[in-house]
């Protein structure tokens, strides 16, 4: 594949071949095919720099992206509290700390019944964090009352929030980047009067309100 072969050819062959023999004990019969690899390396050097220059490196597979942002939404650290994937854990450490209605929406994607959740009709100020792993991902500035029956933002925080389209196309779904928690769907261009036209449409169960007076005054 195109992106093997990037990653491949980032090191040298001779480099690698360093690297893979370094623990290996030196004699002469180590250190010859070093040498015998030496031209192989050069081309694969060219190789890579015409790959590069035809076309860029595709992005590592990820179905999810960064929702509605610009560039600051690529970089890994771009919001407050937590990396891009950086909370990991099994399906059994997530029960242990979940209960059984925040798993089955966050991590099995089920939805709340419309109307019923604890942030439906809220409108405190604060900040929303992931129910989850506790990353920040809405500012309660950017909520709405879209009356559909769920909390409605109307931009996560830049870099919080990845989107992933449904497998059938029809909608789009909203997942914490940090930790890949189910959030809801987003939709776009619905006429709503507010900056973005985009409507993420979250489960309350996934989200933790925190309100402003509760961090430390700077
Ligand atoms: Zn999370």
């Amino acid at each position: 594949m195109g992106f093997e072969a990037v990653k491949l050819s980032s090191l040298s062959s001779s480099t690698k071949s360093i690297l893979s023999r370094a623990t290996a004990k030196p004699s002469l019969s180590n250190l010859l095919p070093l040498s015998s690899l030496a031209p192989r390396s050069s081309h694969l050097n060219r190789t890579h720099f015409a790959f590069r220059s035809i076309k860029p490196p595709p992005r590592p597979v990820a179905p999810a992206a960064p929702c509605g942002f610009g560039p600051l939404s690529r970089s890994k650290r771009s919001f407050r509290g937590g990396v891009v994937g950086s909370v990991r854990k099994s399906e059994e450490e997530w029960q242990a700390v979940l209960s059984p209605e925040q798993f089955r929406i966050l991590r099995r994607k089920g939805t709340e019944y419309p109307g019923t959740g604890e942030y439906d009709k809220f409108f405190e100020e604060g900040v929303y964090n992931c129910a989850g792993c506790g990353t920040p991902l809405y500012r309660s500035t950017t909520k709405f009352n879209s009356s559909c029956g769920w909390p409605a933002f109307y931009e996560g925080l830049p870099g919080a929030i990845n989107c992933t389209p449904d497998p059938d196309g029809m909608r789009t779904e909203i997942t914490c980047a940090a930790c890949g928690g189910h959030l809801g769907h987003v939709f776009k261009g619905e006429g709503f009067p507010t900056p973005t036209d985009e409507r993420h449409c979250v489960n309350s169960i996934s989200l933790k309100f925190v309100r402003a007076n509760s961090y430390p005054s700077q």
